[in-house]
C-alpha cells in the first residue's frame, strides 16, 4: 500500500515537472498576445491571430 503511494507521488512530480518544463519553455520560445492570448513565436512583432503588435 506505501509503495503505491510512494509510485502515485512519483507519477505526479514527473508530470508536474514536464508542465512545468513546457511553461518555462514557451515563456523562453514565445509570446503571449496581449490582445487575444494567442501564442506568438518571439521573432514576430504582430500577432498571427489578430496581428497586434507584440512588445
Ligand atoms: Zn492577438
Amino acid at each position: 500500500m506505501l509503495d503505491l503511494l510512494i509510485l502515485a507521488g512519483f507519477m505526479v512530480l514527473i508530470l508536474g515537472s514536464g508542465v512545468f518544463a513546457t511553461n518555462i519553455y514557451c515563456q523562453i520560445a514565445y509570446n503571449r498576445c496581449p490582445a487575444c492570448g494567442a501564442m506568438n513565436a518571439k521573432r514576430r512583432s504582430e500577432c498571427r491571430k489578430c496581428s497586434a503588435l507584440i512588445a
